[in-house]
């Protein structure tokens, strides 16, 4: 199987002998707002293509299910250590610890936990059931211009089983959202596109060299495939909306320089068809799913933006050379104390 069928078809897909599609999903968020226009419901799928330093979701990148161990729910009985197949588990001055190399995240262990205490991310959906299961949710996206939004990791990860979800939504008349970092083919993008209203892409980074350094691969291809998506969009007359979403991480993404970069290359490729550019603010809500992983999180000490650095960046995209007028920010924010420093060396110092 060439490079690009195995992205077409996905990693974490598997056909069943009745070639039933089933795909390894990591969470169903309802009444989400942020994922899209209105009330969303936002699949998360397994599996992402990059390594981002900052990544807030670590549980997402494996295709592969995974188990964590949440500490605070251990009553140290060591069940999970005498039913594991593959001797995967110890115990360290009080400590489950889980060899990843032996895991295979076959889930004994979560299922006979008493106290859920180990937890299996990562669960296998079949298609017809997924769909029913978000078409539960009808009357909200009718109420607020809502819809589906595939997530994940990257939904492209798994590509077989997403085209046919958005197909299966838009049949259903659901308005879909494909959210996705853009490192993938352009025939898996031309499989997701044609059944896509909205595109949420993430531009991080425009310096080639930066983006290695804190995303361990070039931005080329990502780049390539947004001005695709513009094309795609030109063509097909859907999507018929394309956001772009930066995350603003303190000590990386968050320059002016990068910020005057990216602003641009939209203004340049772009300018007709990106309706939104959002700034997204860096949070820490991850640090214990780094600790329940057995995993270092390199910004764990790391402080929020400041509101008035947000600002600041967001006025410097207004002036970059896209319409003002898509620009925005979201995101949570450091209470401010008064503080001699400016607003650029309160938020470009790092602690990770
Ligand atoms: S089975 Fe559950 S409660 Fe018992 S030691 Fe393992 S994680 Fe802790
Ligand atoms: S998921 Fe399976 S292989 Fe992994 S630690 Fe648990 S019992 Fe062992």
């Amino acid at each position: 199987m060439s490079d690009e069928e195995k992205e077409l078809k996905g990693v974490g897909v598997k056909v069943k002998k009745e070639q039933m599609l089933t795909a390894t999903i990591l969470n169903i968020q309802r009444m989400s707002t942020e994922d899209g226009p209105g009330i969303r419901t936002t699949v998360f799928f397994k599996g992402c293509p990059l390594a981002c330093i900052w990544c807030h979701n670590p549980e997402s990148i494996p295709i592969k299910p995974q188990v964590q161990w949440i500490e605070t729910k251990c009553i140290g009985c060591n069940i999970c250590i005498d039913v594991c197949p593959n001797n995967a588990i110890s115990l360290a001055e009080e400590c489950i610890i889980i060899n990843r190399d032996l895991c295979e995240g076959c889930g004994t262990c979560a299922k006979e936990c008493p106290t859920t205490a180990m937890e299996i991310l990562g669960k296998p959906w079949e298609l017809e059931a997924l769909l029913n299961e978000v078409e539960k949710d009808r009357a909200y996206f009718e109420n607020s211009g809502g819809g589906i939004t595939v997530s994940g990791g990257d939904p492209a990860m798994q590509a077989e089983f997403v085209a046919e979800f958005l197909k299966g939504c838009k049949e259903r008349c659901l308005h879909t959202t494909l959210d996705t970092c853009g490192s993938t083919s352009k025939k898996v993008l031309d499989a997701l596109l044609v059944h896509t209203d909205l595109v949420l892409y993430d531009l991080k980074e425009i310096d080639p060299e930066k983006h290695k350094e804190f995303i361990k691969q070039g931005n080329e291809r990502i780049l390539e495939n947004i001005k695709y998506i513009k094309e795609f969009m030109q063509t097909h007359k859907r999507p018929s909306d394309l956001w772009v979403r930066t995350p603003i991480i303190p000590g990386a993404t968050a320059t002016e320089e990068n910020i005057k970069g990216i602003g641009a290359f939209i203004g340049e490729h772009l300018s007709e068809a990106v309706s939104r550019w959002e700034l997204c603010s860096f949070n820490n809500l991850c640090k214990d799913k780094y600790q329940r992983l057995g995993l270092d999180w390199p910004f764990k000490n790391q402080d929020l933006i400041t509101k008035a650095f947000m600002e600041h960046l967001t006025d410097i995209a207004k002036k970059s050379g896209v319409d003002p007028n898509i620009v925005i920010w979201t995101g949570a924010t450091k209470v401010e104390e008064k503080t001699d420093k400016s607003p650029e060396e309160e938020n470009t110092s790092f602690a990770w």
